[in-house]
């Protein structure tokens, strides 16, 4: 059976799959966008296992949409 458990599922912005966000190890960007553990690795993201952070930030440019455009 398919469980449906949706609240912490969100769409990754690059590939479009679905992923637990913060309980899987995607990476955030800005406030709603989320993208997948592959797809953040692919992009040259660092998972750090034992501290269970990014010690790299994915490439994401292009990826969400500009929230501050001034920033960096
Ligand atoms: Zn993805």
């Amino acid at each position: 059976m398919h469980r449906s458990e949706r609240e912490n599922l969100v769409t990754c912005v690059a590939c479009g799959s679905e992923t637990a966000g913060s309980l899987e190890r995607g990476f955030s960007i800005g406030a709603d966008s989320v993208l997948c553990y592959e797809c953040a690795k692919q992009r040259g993201g660092r998972w750090d296992e034992e501290r269970a952070i990014w010690t790299r930030e994915p490439d994401v440019a292009g990826l969400a949409r500009p929230v501050d455009p001034e920033g960096r």
